[in-house]
Parts: structure tokens; C-alpha cells; sequence
């Protein structure tokens, strides 16, 4: 691809998932393939991936450099990141010396050679179609139940929705009580939103 529609590169720690904790660079790409909402998901996306201004992968390197000259983790993310990525980018990346990781919805297979691959998936199981992940991350709000995951991944995680900012009480004890009662599942809170980071 001559260039990606990117939507911001920030620098921040990983908030959610296993690699919780860890710096990133963030590359959020504009666009998305669906419109999450309350009545059909469970919560609304409170993610802005309309904007977004055009970058080769030279600029979007050079901005990345220019963040952080240490980092050496990307995350890609989005918007939905697999409308954009391509072997291309990753295989650029890598040569600079980077590891990718990307948070996808899982409606569309993913380019080989990702390092670190977390599905959280929003359509329906049959219309999965990347169905091998390092991790697989639902969001539940309450009284949803626990998912029958079609992906194959070595960590299975459930993330409480959240309400803006905040995390309601039952919407996390409801949460705590599907992992407790259903092994190996395990909590993932979006830690980011409670640090006050990016
Ligand atoms: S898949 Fe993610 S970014 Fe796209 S609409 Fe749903 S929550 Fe928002």
C-alpha cells in the first residue's frame, strides 16, 4: 500500500490484555467494518475512528521514532487495523527492528508474521474468520454469558465493559463471577482508562 489512513501514533503502557503493563507505540488506523452498539453488543464503541489523515510508512516510522526512540513493541490497532495491514507493513516494521502486536475484531483474516496476535471479537462466532490468537478477549457487560469462542488461543479473557471512564460495580462482580465459575477465562480490565493514560 503507497500509504494507510491513521487516525493517531501515541506512546503509552498496554493496559489490557496478558502484556499488560508493558510501553507501547499505538498506531490507531481509521475505519472500522462494524458499529458496535449497546443493544447488539452489549456496549456502545466509544472508540473516534472517522478522522484521519494519510501516512506512508516512512512518516508513519518516522513519527514512531520521533515518540519514543526505545520502544521496540507496536500495537496496531483501531478503527479495525485488518482493513489496512499488509505484509508490506509488518515486513517494514520488522526490519526496523520492531515487534507488532494487534488488537483485531476478528472479522477478517489476518497478514502472516504477527508477533502477537489478540482477537476480541464482535460478530457472531460463525462469521469469525481469524481464528488463531495469542489471546481472545470479550467484553461483557452484565448478565451477558460466558462465550463459546470458536478461536483457538492460549489465553482466554473477559473484559467488563465499561461506562465511559468508569467500570459499574455489578458489571464487574458479574464478570469476576463468569471467570470464577468458568476456568480458564481470567479478567481483563482496561487498566489504561483507570491510570488516566492513553
Ligand atoms: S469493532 Fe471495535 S472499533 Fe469497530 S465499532 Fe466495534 S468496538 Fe468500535
Amino acid at each position: 500500500m503507497d500509504s494507510y489512513l491513521v487516525n493517531e501514533i501515541f506512546y503509552s503502557l498496554q493496559g489490557e490484555g496478558v502484556r499488560s503493563g508493558t510501553p507501547n507505540l499505538f498506531l490507531r488506523f481509521s475505519r472500522c467494518n462494524l458499529t458496535c452498539k449497546a443493544e447488539t453488543h452489549g456496549f456502545d464503541c466509544d472508540t473516534e475512528f472517522e478522522s484521519g489523515r494519510r501516512m506512508t510508512l516512512d512518516e508513519i516510522l518516522a513519527e514512531g521514532r520521533a515518540l519514543s526512540a526505545a520502544c521496540t513493541w507496536v500495537v496496531l490497532t483501531g478503527g479495525e487495523p485488518a482493513l489496512q495491514v499488509d505484509r508490506e507493513l509488518i515486513d517494514r516494521f520488522h526490519a526496523a527492528g520492531y515487534r507488532l502486536a494487534i488488537e483485531t475484531n476478528g472479522s477478517i483474516v489476518l497478514p502472516e508474521g504477527i508477533d502477537w496476535i489478540t482477537v476480541s471479537p464482535k460478530v457472531a462466532e460463525h462469521a469469525i474468520r481469524q481464528r488463531t490468537a495469542h489471546e481472545v478477549k470479550y467484553v461483557r457487560g452484565h448478565g451477558q454469558a460466558i462465550p463459546k469462542t470458536v478461536v483457538q488461543a492460549e489465553h482466554h479473557l473477559i473484559s467488563p465493559a465499561f461506562d465511559g471512564a468508569e467500570v459499574e460495580p455489578r458489571t464487574l462482580d458479574w464478570c469476576i463471577r463468569l471467570c470464577k465459575e468458568n476456568p480458564p477465562w481470567r479478567l481483563s480490565v482496561q487498566q489504561h482508562k483507570l491510570w488516566k493514560v492513553r
